[in-house]
C-alpha cells in the first residue's frame, strides 16, 4: 500500500463519517437553513399510486438480472394524462433495439410538456450542422411559473457584488429561493443510453408520488439535456439501424461523431469553440445552475468520476473539492444500500485539466459532476466480458462488477436512473446548504485578488499581439469573464524574483543592474480582474501549470498545461499588486469596441505580419481582387517598422478592404507609393486536406481552423489519394493532419480487409452519414499507390503539411530525405507547453514570429536533421573522448619521437543542427544530401532551462534544442513537418501562423 492510499482511505473514512453525520455538517449552517433539511433515508414509494403494469413488466423483463434494478425504477407509476417513453419508443425506456434520433427524443420532452406543467422544453441553440439543442425542466408547477424569481434570485447569489458582499441579504435570497440541477446526456455519441434514461426520469420527477421524488419537485429545478452532441446522435442512430438491417455482419465504426471531432467535444470547456460547448455554457449560466452533472458510459458499472483522483485542479475553490466528496459518497452509499454491484467512485480520473463539459460548472462556481455508466454502443443486450481491472475489488470498490454479465441497454438506464434519482434527492434534502455554498464560491471568487491572488492579468497594449489578443478575449467573453481596458497608463510592484541559488548569483556579472521592480502598462492595456464572479475560469486558462514528475499520478488523464497566454502568444502578464484594481479604467462589453484602428486612403496599404492568426484569411478573401504580396525583408514606411512577411497590398478599394480588415481582425497601415522592399506575390494555392477513415478527430481541429478563418480547402480522403494519379494539376497543398497515434502502416494499410464492406454513405437507411465525406468502404488506406501518388505530388512541386503521426508517415516513407526522430531515452511529456526558439525569422514558415514560440507537445515528439538520407552517427566534439596518455584529461596527447600533428577540429553542431561532413566523409557518398535539398530547421526546442512553460516535463534533455519544425526539400517540392500539433482544441492560436505561413507563401520555402 503506497503513502498515496493511505492517505485516501483515511478521506474516506472521514466522508463516509460525513455521511452519516448529514445533519453535523449543517452546523455550519445557518439556523434558517436548517429547517428544510429532511433525511427520509427512503426511497419508497406511494403504496397509493397506481402502477403501469404493462410498462413495469417489460422493465422487469429487460433488465437482466434482479442486482442489475433498485427499488426506485424497478416499476413506473402509472397517469392517465401523462406519456410514458412508450409512447414515442413503442416499448420502455432501454428496450432492446431501440434506439431513438434526437428529434424522437424531443418529441417525447415535447409531449410531456403539452400534457403536464411541471415539464418545459426550451430550444438552447443548435449545432454546427443546425441541429436543435434543447433543455428541459421539470419541477412542480409553482417553482417553473416563479422560474424567473428565482433566477433573479440567484443571479445575486452569482454576483454577490449586487449585494455588496452583504451576508445577511445573501441569506435572506438563499431562505426564498431554490436551486437548479442541470443533467447532459450523449455528448459522446457511442455512448447510447443517456437520452432513454432522462427520458423516463423525467417521466418519474412529474408523476412519482413517493415523497421522495415529491421533495425533489417541490425544492428544485432539474434542468435537462437529454442529447448534448446532436449532429453525433443521429450518425449513431444511422450506424446502430445498419447493424440492425445487417445481422452477423460488422458495422462501420463512428468515425464522425460531430462536425469536427469526436470525444474532444469533451475537451472544449477552455477554449469554447463549439457551439455545444456554448449552449451548454449559456443555458447553465442563465438559470444560473448549482450543478453540471455530465453522463458518460466506459466503465462498468456507474463509476462517479466527481471524486476522481489526484491531482485535483489548483483553481477551483476548495468547497467545490467537499462537495464532490459529499455528493459522490452520499450517492454511492446509496448504490451501495441499493446492492447494485460495480458502483464507485475515486478510480482514475484525475481532476487536473478543465477542458471537460462538465467543467464549466466547476469553473464557474459551480459543482461539476460526471457519471460513466456500462454500455453496449447501442441497444443489443450482449453478454460483455470485463478485464481484471475492471472488477477486481479494490478498497474504493469494495462490491465490483462482476467478471461477465450480460449487459442490457435497461440495465444502464436502471443505473443512470437510480444514481441520479438518489443523488437529486440528497441535493433536495440539502438545498439550502449547497446555495449557500453557491454564494461563498461566488462571493471568493470575488475576493480573490485579497484572499489569495493575483489581482488581475493584464495584456499590454501591443499591436504585435493584438490580432491574438482579441482572440484570447474572444474566449474569455465565451467563458461570461469581464474584461476591462485601461483608460490611461498604470504603473504595477513587480513581485520579487524567484530564489537564486547561490551559483546562479556567482555567475551574473558585477554591474548588472538589478531586476525591475516594476512595470507600467500603456492606456488601452486590456485587464481581466480577479475581482469578479468568473475569476477562476480567466485564471485557470491564464497561469502556469506545473506537474510534478514526482506527482503520485503517473499516468494523466489528459493535457498536463494549457496556459492559453503562451499557447495564444498574447503577452499576458500575472499581476499580483492590487494597486491596478484602482487604476483607471472602464469595461468592455462587447469587444467590437476594440477593432483595430481605421486605415487612412492608400492607394497601398501594408499589413504587419506579427503571426496573426488570419493573414491567410485575408489573402484568400483579396484572391483576384487586389494585389498583394508579401515582403521577403524588414522595412520602413509611413513611419512604421514591418517584418519580413508583411502583406502589401495595392489595387484595392479602401471601404471594401476596411471590412475584410474588421472580419478578420486585422489592422492595415496605409502608405502613399509601393514600398521597395523585395517581395513575392501572396499565394492562395488550392489546397486538399487529406483525411483518413481510421480516425477524424484530430485532423478535425484543424478543420474546424480552416473554416472558422474561411481558407478554403477541398476535402479528400486517403482512398482519394490512393485513385487519383496526378494530385499535383489539382492541388498546390495538401494538409495531411495529425490522424491521433497511427502509424505509418496504418494510414497505408487502412483496416484489415477480412469481412464484409463497411459503407460510410448517405441512404435512406443511414440519412446522416455521407456528408462531410462518403466510401463505400472505410477499411482500405492510403495503400501503395496512395504513397506514390502523394510522393509524386511533392516531387512536382507541391507541399504537404504534415504533424505529430503524420510527419512521422512522411519520415518513414521517404519523403523528408535528412529528418529523424530524436531518441526519446527517458522522456515524458503529457499535454504540455514547450518554448521553442526561432531559427531564421527570414524563413517564411517563421515570418512575423518574436525570437520564442510556445508549442503545444503531446508527448515531446521532436525532430534530429541530418547532411545525410540515412541516420548515421558522425563523431563530433562533443562525443570525442580522449585516450590514455600524456598529460591532464583536456591537453593534447603527443607522441614521442615526432612532432605533434594537430587534428582538424571536430564539427561541433548545436543540436537542432545537422552535423557537418568533411571530405573524407562526403567522398563518393551516395546518402549525400545536396546542399539545396537539405532540411531546413524552422524552430528548435528551447534550451533545457527555458524549455518548460506549462505541465509535465520529464528527462527533458532528450527533446532540448532538438528540431520541432523543419522544411524538408523532395524533388521540387517541400514537406513541412510538425513535431508539435500546431492547431489543436482551438488553444494553440499563437502557432497558427506556422502552418498558414506556409500556405501563403506557397512555392516560396526553400
Ligand atoms: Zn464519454
Amino acid at each position: 500500500m503506497t503513502p498515496k492510499y493511505v492517505h485516501r482511505a483515511f478521506a474516506v473514512g472521514i466522508l463516509a463519517l460525513y455521511a452519516v453525520m448529514g445533519t453535523a455538517l449543517l452546523t455550519l449552517v445557518p439556523i434558517s437553513l436548517r429547517a428544510q433539511t429532511v433525511s427520509t433515508g427512503t426511497f419508497q414509494r406511494d403504496p397509493q399510486q397506481p402502477i403501469d403494469e404493462s410498462y413495469t413488466q417489460q422493465i422487469k423483463k429487460y433488465t437482466t438480472a434482479p442486482a442489475l434494478n433498485s427499488p426506485l425504477t424497478d416499476y413506473l407509476p402509472a397517469s392517465s394524462s401523462i406519456p410514458t417513453p412508450a409512447k414515442v419508443l413503442g416499448d420502455v425506456a432501454g428496450a432492446p433495439d431501440v434506439l431513438p434520433y434526437a428529434e424522437e427524443v424531443y418529441q417525447y420532452f415535447r409531449l410531456l410538456a403539452a400534457s403536464t406543467p411541471r415539464v418545459k422544453v426550451f430550444t438552447i441553440g443548435h449545432t454546427e450542422e443546425g441541429r436543435e439543442m434543447i433543455a428541459v425542466a421539470v419541477a412542480d408547477e409553482e417553482l417553473l411559473t416563479h422560474a424567473q424569481e428565482n433566477g433573479a434570485r440567484l443571479a445575486q447569489l452569482a454576483d454577490p457584488r449586487t449585494l455588496h458582499l452583504d451576508d445577511a441579504k445573501a441569506q435572506d435570497l438563499i431562505s426564498q429561493s431554490y436551486p437548479v440541477y442541470y443533467i447532459t446526456g450523449a455528448i459522446h455519441s457511442p455512448e447510447t443510453g443517456a437520452p432513454t434514461a432522462l427520458m423516463e426520469m423525467t417521466y418519474r420527477l412529474a408523476v412519482d408520488d413517493a415523497p421522495y421524488v415529491k421533495f425533489i419537485r417541490s425544492h428544485m429545478i432539474t434542468l435537462i439535456t437529454p442529447v448534448v452532441e446532436v449532429d453525433g446522435r443521429d450518425r449513431m442512430v444511422d450506424i446502430y439501424r445498419w447493424h440492425k438491417a445487417h445481422p452477423g455482419q460488422n458495422w462501420p465504426r463512428l468515425v464522425y461523431w460531430g462536425h469536427y471531432v469526436a470525444h474532444d467535444n469533451n475537451r472544449d470547456a477552455m477554449a469554447m469553440t463549439l457551439d455545444l460547448t456554448q449552449n451548454v455554457l449559456n443555458t447553465y449560466l442563465e438559470w444560473h445552475a448549482q450543478v453540471l452533472h455530465d453522463l458518460h458510459e466506459s466503465v462498468p458499472f456507474l463509476y462517479d468520476n466527481t471524486v476522481g483522483d489526484g491531482p485535483y485542479n489548483s483553481w477551483i475553490d476548495p468547497i467545490l473539492t467537499d462537495e464532490w466528496s459529499m455528493l459522490a459518497y452520499d450517492n454511492m452509499a446509496s448504490m451501495q444500500r441499493f446492492g447494485m454491484p460495480g458502483a464507485f467512485t475515486h478510480g482514475d480520473f484525475d481532476t487536473w485539466s478543465p477542458g471537460y463539459l462538465m467543467f464549466l460548472a466547476g469553473m464557474h462556481n459551480g459543482i461539476s459532476r460526471l457519471y460513466e455508466t456500462f454500455g453496449n454502443g447501442g441497444a443489443d443486450t450482449e453478454k460483455r466480458t470485463l478485464s481484471p481491472d475492471e472488477y477486481s475489488r479494490t478498497w474504493y470498490r469494495p462490491n465490483p462488477p462482476y467478471p461477465t454479465v450480460l449487459w442490457s441497454q435497461r440495465d444502464n438506464n436502471n443505473y443512470e436512473e437510480t444514481a441520479l434519482l438518489s443523488t437529486l434527492s440528497y441535493f433536495a434534502q440539502n438545498g439550502k446548504f449547497f446555495l449557500n455554498n453557491f454564494y461563498l464560491k461566488s462571493r471568493r471568487s470575488v475576493e480573490k485578488p485579497v484572499q489569495a491572488g493575483p489581482a488581475a492579468y493584464v495584456l499590454a497594449q501591443d499591436d504585435r499581439y493584438w490580432n491574438r489578443q482579441l482572440q484570447l478575449l474572444k474566449v474569455l467573453a465565451l467563458q461570461h469573464v469581464e474584461i476591462h481596458r485601461l483608460t490611461q497608463a498604470a504603473k504595477v510592484a513587480l513581485p520579487p524574483p524567484p530564489h537564486k541559488d547561490e551559483k546562479e548569483e556567482e555567475k551574473s556579472k558585477p554591474g548588472t543592474p538589478p531586476p525591475p521592480t516594476s512595470q507600467t502598462f500603456p492606456a488601452g492595456s486590456l485587464v481581466i480582474r480577479m475581482d469578479q464572479p468568473f475569476s477562476r475560469a480567466a485564471d485557470a486558462l491564464l497561469d502556469r501549470q506545473f506537474w510534478s514528475p514526482e506527482d503520485p499520478q503517473k499516468s494523466p488523464y489528459d493535457d498536463t498545461g494549457w496556459s492559453f497566454g503562451d499557447l495564444f502568444n498574447a503577452k499576458v502578464s500575472r499581476v499580483t499588486d492590487r494597486s491596478i484594481l484602482s487604476a483607471p479604467m472602464s469595461p468592455i462589453p462587447d469587444l467590437s469596441q476594440i477593432a483595430a484602428p481605421e486605415t487612412g486612403p492608400g492607394p497601398f496599404y501594408v499589413v504587419n505580419n506579427s503571426a496573426q492568426v488570419s493573414l491567410a484569411s485575408l489573402v484568400y478573401a483579396l484572391q483576384g481582387a487586389a494585389d498583394v504580396s508579401i515582403c521577403e525583408d524588414t522595412f520602413e514606411s509611413a513611419g512604421h517598422k514591418f517584418a519580413a512577411g508583411s502583406l502589401i497590398i495595392g489595387h484595392m478599394e479602401a471601404s471594401i478592404l476596411k471590412l475584410w480588415l474588421r472580419q478578420f481582425d486585422l489592422a492595415a497601415v496605409s502608405v502613399a507609393s509601393r514600398p521597395s522592399v523585395k517581395a513575392h506575390a501572396a499565394a492562395a494555392p488550392r489546397i486538399a486536406f487529406m483525411h483518413t477513415w481510421q480516425g477524424t478527430q484530430t485532423e478535425g481541429w484543424w478543420r474546424q481552423a480552416f473554416d472558422k478563418l474561411h481558407v478554403p480547402f477541398a476535402y479528400i480522403s486517403t482512398q482519394t489519394v490512393a485513385k487519383e494519379a496526378d494530385l499535383r494539376s489539382q492541388y498546390d497543398v495538401i494538409v495531411f493532419a495529425p490522424v491521433g497515434r497511427s502509424s505509418a502502416h496504418q494510414i497505408v494499410d487502412g483496416l484489415p480487409m477480412w469481412g464484409n464492406a463497411l459503407p460510410w454513405q448517405t441512404t435512406s437507411l443511414t440519412p446522416n452519414l455521407g456528408k462531410l465525406d462518403s466510401t463505400d468502404d472505410l477499411r482500405p488506406g492510403l495503400g501503395e499507390p496512395g504513397v506514390a501518388h502523394l510522393k509524386e505530388f511533392v516531387q512536382q512541386g507541391g507541399l504537404l503539411i504534415t504533424s505529430e503521426d503524420t510527419a512521422l508517415f512522411a519520415i518513414e516513407e521517404g519523403m523528408a530525405p535528412g529528418v529523424f526522430v530524436a531518441p526519446r531515452k527517458n522522456l515524458k511529456v503529457v499535454g504540455s507547453v514547450l518554448n521553442s526558439a526561432v531559427v531564421d525569422s527570414k524563413q517564411p514558415v517563421a515570418y512575423g514570429y518574436d525570437a520564442t514560440v510556445a508549442l503545444y507537445s503531446a508527448d515531446g515528439l521532436a525532430f534530429t536533421v541530418s547532411n545525410l538520407t540515412v541516420n548515421r552517427h558522425i563523431l563530433t566534439a562533443k562525443d570525442y573522448k580522449r585516450p590514455t596518455g600524456r598529460g591532464g584529461p583536456e591537453d593534447e596527447d603527443i607522441p614521442e619521437g615526432r612532432p605533434a600533428e594537430k587534428a582538424p577540429p571536430l564539427p561541433a553542431p548545436k543540436p537542432w543542427q545537422p552535423t557537418p561532413l568533411n571530405e573524407e566523409e562526403e567522398r563518393n557518398n551516395p546518402y549525400l544530401i545536396p546542399a539545396a535539398y537539405r532540411p531546413q530547421v524552422i524552430l528548435h526546442y528551447a534550451a533545457m532551462k527555458d524549455l518548460l512553460l506549462s505541465g509535465l516535463l520529464e528527462s527533458g534533455d532528450a527533446v532540448a534544442e532538438r528540431p520541432a519544425v523543419v522544411v524538408a526539400h523532395f524533388g521540387k517540392g517541400d514537406v513541412l513537418l510538425f513535431a508539435n500539433n500546431p492547431v489543436y482544441r482551438g488553444e494553440t492560436i499563437g502557432s497558427y501562423a506556422l502552418v498558414f505561413n506556409a500556405i501563403i507563401n506557397f512555392g516560396h520555402l526553400k
